[in-house]
């Protein structure tokens, strides 16, 4: 079989030399344990500071040793009574096509309600990302201004629809492309902008004349001073992530901090792993929205285990519309 190691660590935005493809063994099953044949994995913004060997909510990943992720795949063995082969399941070994795992640490999926892959998306932690960051973290309150940024992307284009469903009057998203812009009108966005095309603050102003309520965050630095800029008295910012950040040697943080203090702005962050409670009020609201149509979502889908390190690298740049994803044969 083979799998994804980290070969070294990067210096900025990582390159094919950031990885080794490897050939491995399978070892035998433990008793509880499970092989799973892995169909689609999981690229995410979180794996680059894992890149770095700095201490984090998560421990970094190891040289030579392989990555890991979210995945999905078919149990192939089980010495586990409670998986059966044929159990379609979500686990947490990813960049790799084959897992051995402990069946504790799997989770079944409904292939009924969706296949596999949207548990790596839109039924999946990216969707539980939009859903708490928009209700338990800034508390989204009916008639609210939104704004979310990096709105094309997995967590962001689910953002964007869950605020207009969950009461917001005014939604406004920034991505980074003109495609990327035409496709947020389409899902509903009143307002977005590319942020390339000019200073953020600037666009945000004019797509928002009247201010936001709330800033769904998952860019940071210049994104973030502009939203703090556009921020409504009593704003509440949920701080989700801050791609444009992961990749810099000095990070930049927001200019306009003392502004908050008069507006009485709450900045909360957050890691989802941490609203776990949630997750069963979130699959039940999520199923109902995609069964009545009312949440679409985009995937962009690259080939081959070979392949999972341009998407990465791809997905960093923003060649993803919606979740990136891995399907491996
Ligand atoms: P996305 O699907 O949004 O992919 C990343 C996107 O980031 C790219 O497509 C790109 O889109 C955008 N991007 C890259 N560089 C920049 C930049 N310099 N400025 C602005 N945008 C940039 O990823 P996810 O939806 O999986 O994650 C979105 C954010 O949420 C990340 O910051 C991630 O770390 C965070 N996150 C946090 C979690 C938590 O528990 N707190 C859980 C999950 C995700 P574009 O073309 O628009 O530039």
């Amino acid at each position: 079989t083979r799998e994804v190691h980290l070969a070294q660590r990067p210096t900025g935005r990582p390159t094919a030399e950031t990885f080794a493809l490897v050939e491995a063994d399978l070892p035998e099953l433990a008793e509880g344990q499970v092989l799973v044949r892995t169909t689609a994995m999981s690229v995410d913004p979180y794996m680059r500071p894992r890149m770095n060997d700095v201490k984090s909510y998560v421990p970094p990943f190891q040289l030579g040793a392989p990555l890991d992720g979210g995945a999905v795949g078919e149990v192939m063995a089980s010495r586990s009574p409670d998986r059966s082969v044929g159990d379609v399941v979500l686990h947490g070994l990813g960049w790799r096509e084959h897992a051995v795992v402990d069946a504790v640490r799997t989770t079944r999926v409904d292939t009924s309600l969706a296949p596999a892959q949207a548990y790596l998306g839109a039924l999946g932690m990216p969707g539980l990302t939009a859903y708490v960051g928009l209700t338990a973290v800034a508390e989204l309150a009916e008639g609210d201004r939104v704004f979310v940024s990096g709105a094309a992307g997995a967590v962001g284009s689910l953002a964007v629809q869950m605020a207009r469903l969950l009461g917001a009057s005014q939604v406004v998203g920034s991505a980074g492309s003109a495609a990327k812009v035409t496709r947020l009108r389409e899902l509903g966005v009143d307002a977005a902008f590319d942020y390339h095309d000019g200073p953020v603050a600037e666009q945000l102003a004019a797509a928002a004349p009247e201010g936001i309520d709330l800033y769904f965050d998952n860019v940071g630095g210049e994104h973030l001073e502009a939203a703090i800029a556009s921020a409504r008295q009593g704003g509440r910012i949920a701080l989700c992530g801050a791609i444009s950040q992961y990749d810099a040697a000095e990070a930049r943080g927001p200019r306009n901090m003392f502004s908050a203090i008069g507006k009485g702005l709450t900045l909360r962050g957050f890691i989802v792993g941490t609203y776990a409670h949630l997750q069963p009020e979130f699959a039940q609201r999520m199923a109902g929205w995609l069964a009545d149509g009312s949440i679409q979502t985009d995937e962009t889908v690259v080939h081959g285990l070979e392949n999972a390190p341009d998407a990465f690298i791809g997905m960093l740049g923003g060649q993803n519309t919606g979740k990136m994803i891995v399907a491996l044969g």
